[in-house]
């Protein structure tokens, strides 16, 4: 058996199994919730390789196979799809490739209310995964596809954040802690796509961060140091707060970092909810100064 085989059958077969219209080829064709260590192993680790095996038999001595660009599309977007979480299907997106993780937090009841908002045609958002209060990870979208979870937001001078982001969605109404679990889910997520991505871990921010007008998702309580020190976004260094000179021009080093500043009372307290947490006021406090200073020098 000539090995070459093994990679060009699955993708045939993937081909012929989902159809002909464009997102049932890209998406898995299911609308309800699939448990990962179930339906998707079997469909991706135990019924192809079987038929594979077959078909390559009957080829072994044919023309070595040529890939389309459909074929590697396809291969792609199955890379796109993490075994480890559950899966079920959002409807809107378009397709890309991530570098930034944009996280959330839902404002709803429910997992399962959230999952349902991301499938009704009238909503016109979604986002890829969505995590539990228990630590239960759904995906909704290949990572490879832009969802729409961002909504009209800025950062740097990106002003179309779904085309470069994956979206996250934590479970949660706004007005409460996180549990452990969950962010320990979130954690190893963030893991396996900074990596598979090679996402920078500056990268890694918050739905306010890139909308302060209109967002404050995720809130105060999200951990944004504890994420920090994993490796995902920025925090200051505690132990060495110098003073910020008197020139320091805190509204340059806010649109540095990358905040849209044109409502710079916004970006202030965009800022202040992330970094300070006590106090998210829109005056910057001699501390609050000192912090943004640090941050500025130390990563920007
Ligand atoms: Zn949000």
């Amino acid at each position: 058996m000539r090995k070459g085989y093994y990679v060009f059958v699955p993708v045939l077969l993937l081909a012929v199994a989902c159809g002909t219209a464009k997102r049932k080829v890209l998406q898995q064709p299911n609308t309800s919730v699939v448990l990962a260590d179930s339906a998707k192993r079997i469909i991706d680790d135990v019924a192809l390789p079987d038929l594979a095996e077959a078909v390559a038999e009957s080829q072994a001595e044919a023309i070595p196979p040529m890939m389309t660009t459909e074929d590697r599309v396809q291969v792609l977007m199955r890379n796109g799809i993490n075994k480890q979480a559950d899966w079920t299907e959002a409807i809107h997106y378009d397709i890309r490739k991530p570098n930034f993780v944009i996280i959330h937090h839902t404002a709803q009841h429910s997992i399962s209310q959230t999952i349902r908002t991301f499938q009704l045609e009238h909503t016109k958002v979604s986002a890829h995964y969505v995590i539990g209060k228990d630590g239960r990870v759904v995906q909704m979208l290949n990572d490879y596809l832009r969802s729409w979870h961002a909504g009209r937001s800025k950062w740097g001078n990106v002003t179309d954040m779904n085309s470069i982001s994956l979206g996250i969605e934590l479970d949660n109404n706004g007005r409460e802690p996180f549990p452990d679990l969950q962010i320990n889910a979130l954690i190893n997520l963030l893991d396996t796509l900074k990596t598979k991505y090679q996402i920078p871990f500056t990268n890694f921010i918050g739905h306010a961060d890139i909308a302060p007008t209109r967002k404050d998702d995720p809130s105060v309580f999200f951990p944004w140091k504890r994420l920090a020190e994993r490796g995902f976004g920025v925090w200051y260094d505690e132990s060495n707060l110098l003073p910020a000179p008197e020139q320091f021009n805190y509204v340059d080093a806010l649109r540095i970092i990358g905040y849209d500043v044109t409502n710079i009372r916004a970006a202030v307290i965009a800022f202040k909810r992330k970094f300070i947490v006590t106090d998210v006021s829109e005056n910057l406090t001699d501390f609050d100064r000192r912090v943004l200073y640090n941050l500025y020098r130390r990563y920007f």
